[in-house]
């Protein structure tokens, strides 16, 4: 099969023909149709988290299921999935709680399958994948926790983007923050994340939905998505502007960029009371510094969350029928489609912040 394959760090893509492996026990093998390009892919081919090399990167994708290993359950033979790029094993403490997406059932590295070993391999060489799953590939083999049917009718391309920008923003906003109707909210980030979280705050019924960014093209798909104001924060005072459009201060502050002076700046953009929900992946090792004395005083919350705490196999297929039922827009979340052969421009575009959400099809 084709694959987009990464080297080393900061060095494009390469598009190669892979070997593939079937699908062991409590795995399945799908054919990719479709599958995102995200910040996330950028953070790994910078090298900013943990290196491991070569790799196929991708973690945003959705397929076909064309095998089963022995023992698989949940999954058959032609099922439309969605890939889940967190694990959850159903069976430790927070899997059991309802937050699979801090499961802690498995060891060993993300960028192998369960057993330790790879199903993917260049030349004899095995081959690293992101998050057990490496969806810049017209095939992956991965455990079947991590793959989660939903209806045949939904687009490949939607069906992409549910599987990580479009779950992390909303079930930031439902499960992670659980907004209600009428609080205030800020979003500090319009890419794809941050409009996602901004048509949460929308679906949710929150008003104001304030949205800032420093590129004007960000801010116009913001106010398609939901955003009430848009401030352009290389031409204002952010922090000052949200707290008086918002009355002394947003009950909500979501940071959907991943930069320290962004998450300070979320907790100041608060009212006493109110929750800054860090949603932005940062570089590993970042950290970023609070007004403690107000933290305090003001009993303000500073609290991060991944893939918006969804529960995978509850909040997957309801991101999808949400769009079915036009209640989510996720149509003009996608702005620009590519082949796998046009990956690296994809890339290029994402890191210029041209793009709402680029979808390689295949
Ligand atoms: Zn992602
Ligand atoms: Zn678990």
């Amino acid at each position: 099969m084709k694959a987009a394959v990464l080297y080393q760090a900061n060095t494009p893509l390469v598009i190669e023909e892979v070997d593939i492996e079937s699908p062991k026990a409590g795995e399945v093998q799908l054919r990719i149709t479709a599958t995102g390009i995200c910040h996330s892919d950028l953070h790994n081919i910078k090298g900013e988290w943990e290196p491991a090399f070569p790799a196929i990167l991708g973690h945003e994708g959705t397929g076909i299921v064309e095998a089963v290993g022995d023992r698989v359950q949940n999954v058959q033979i032609g099922d439309r999935v969605v890939l889940s790029f967190r694990p959850n094993c159903g069976r430790c403490a927070n899997c059991v709680r309802g937050v699979p997406v801090i499961c802690e059932g498995h060891k060993g590295s993300r960028k192998l399958m369960l057993d330790g070993t790879s199903r993917v391999s260049v030349r004899g060489q095995p081959l690293f994948v992101s998050t057990r799953l490496g969806t810049f590939a017209e095939r992956v083999v991965c455990p079947e926790e991590q793959a989660i049917p939903v209806r045949q009718t939904i687009p490949p391309e939607v069906a992409a983007v549910i599987a990580c920008c479009v779950t992390t923003g909303v079930c930031a906003v439902t499960n992670a923050a659980q907004v209600q109707p009428g609080d205030r909210v800020a979003v500090i980030g319009c890419g794809g994340v941050g409009l996602n979280v901004i048509q949460g705050a929308r679906l949710v019924g929150a008003s104001p939905i304030v949205a800032i960014d420093v590129v004007e093209s960000k801010l116009a798909y913001a106010r398609e998505f939901g955003a009430t104001h848009v401030l352009n924060a290389s031409r204002v005072n952010a922090v000052q502007e949200v707290r008086e459009l918002s009355g002394g201060g947003v009950d909500y502050a979501f940071e959907a960029i991943g930069l320290s002076a962004t998450i300070e700046q979320a907790v100041d953009c608060l009212r006493p009371g109110g929750k800054a929900v860090v949603v932005g992946m940062t570089a590993m090792g970042q950290r970023a510094s609070v007004d403690a004395h107000k933290l305090v005083s003001q009993q303000k919350t500073l609290m991060g969350t991944s893939y918006g705490n969804a529960r995978q196999r509850i909040d997957i297929p309801r991101m999808a029928d949400l769009y079915l039922s036009g209640r989510l827009d996720l149509d003009r979340l996608i702005s620009h489609r590519y082949r796998l052969e046009e990956i690296n421009e994809g890339f290029a575009r994402l890191e210029r912040g041209e793009a709402a959400r680029g979808v390689v099809v295949f």
